[in-house]
């Protein structure tokens, strides 16, 4: 690819397949050989940017980079270094859904060479061998450590914990924030990427539904969500029981707040306060939740929705139409 078509591509990430782009030659060099041509070219990038290598701080920041890589961050390369899946018969487990949620994740971009940091949520259902829970930890990690894109990494857990197992149903999802995204361009913090491999049984939407369950992303949605409703139906509620001087909590408008200018100015009923557009903006939400789950014909989530935006609505036009 020539420098402007590098250029041309951004930002964006290319897809790619399950396998790790490595040369043929990608082990005629020893560890140790990697490690010496690397703080080579780690002491090029310095010296170009311009620091004095001979500052003691910096002195050994070369050859502690080209280790790290060699050693850790890139050493899921080696083939070496694969953990050792043994697998043991349990015919107890069989059929049964076995999950291991928050696997710590920390991979490398390699489209920009910055961290990848997040959780894996790994599943299968036994067909009689069963694999120790920490091994599914290492498998993460090996994979984790080579410069990845988040959909190849999530395939490969898949696919190796398939060949391990000796099924089709395995699963695997990755919440993680990404620093190229998170620190450049548009510095946005709050973004993470979530890519899912479902294969076999977990193709079928209630099997996924049940994996989906239990690694809690769901519910901590939905807990978050129960709070804002329950926070505002008290506030509702104490309103209509006429303690509307404690009503702190969904203030509404009252006309001895505004200031003298305001006064009297008979187009302005009511102002709107940071509560109501909160709250018309999570009824649009919702409303648009119960919208999509006809383009992507799942309906799992619909009485969820359907609830959340009565709820909501009801406090949003509740709030307009009070009187201060
Ligand atoms: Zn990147």
């Amino acid at each position: 690819m020539k420098n402007d078509q590098i250029e041309e591509m951004g930002e964006d990430h290319i897809g790619t397949s399950a396998t790790t782009p490595l040369r043929a030659d990608a082990f005629d060099l020893t560890d140790a050989e990697k490690i010496e041509k690397i703080q080579e070219s780690v002491r090029d990038i310095l010296t170009t940017l311009g620091m004095d290598l001979t500052d003691d701080s910096l002195q050994g920041t070369p050859r502690r980079v080209a280790k790290s890589f060699v050693n850790e961050l890139f050493s899921g390369l080696n083939p070496a270094n694969k953990p050792k899946l043994s697998t043991f018969d349990n015919t107890y487990k069989y059929g049964e859904m076995l999950v291991e949620k928050n696997i710590i994740v920390y991979s490398t971009c390699e489209h920009h060479l910055l961290p990848i940091v997040g959780r894996a949520h790994v599943a299968y259902i036994s067909k009689g061998r069963v694999i120790g829970l920490s091994k599914m930890n290492r498998i993460v990690d090996f994979f984790a450590k080579r410069p990845q894109v988040q959909e190849r990494l999530t395939m490969q857990i898949v696919q190796s914990l398939q060949k391990a197992l000796g099924t089709e149903d395995v699963a695997c999802v990755i919440d993680a924030k990404h620093l190229c995204v998170n620190s450049r361009g548009v510095r946005d913090i709050e973004s993470s990427t979530v890519t899912s491999e479902f294969g076999g049984k977990f193709k079928d939407k209630d099997v996924r539904r049940e994996f989906i369950d239990y690694i809690k992303l769901f519910f901590t949605f939905f807990s978050v969500a129960m709070g804002f409703s329950l926070h505002n139906s008290v506030a509702v509620i104490e309103g209509h029981m006429g303690k509307r001087s404690d009503f702190v909590r969904t203030p509404k408008f009252n006309i001895n707040n505004l200031t003298d200018s305001w006064k009297g100015n008979k187009y302005i009923a009511k102002k709107l306060s940071v509560n109501m557009i909160l709250e018309f903006g999570l009824m649009i939400y919702f409303l648009f939740g119960m919208y999509s789950a006809i383009p992507l014909n799942d309906f799992g989530l619909f009485p969820f929705h359907l609830m959340l935006f009565l709820g909501f609505g009801f406090v949003f036009f509740n709030s307009l139409t009070a009187r201060a």
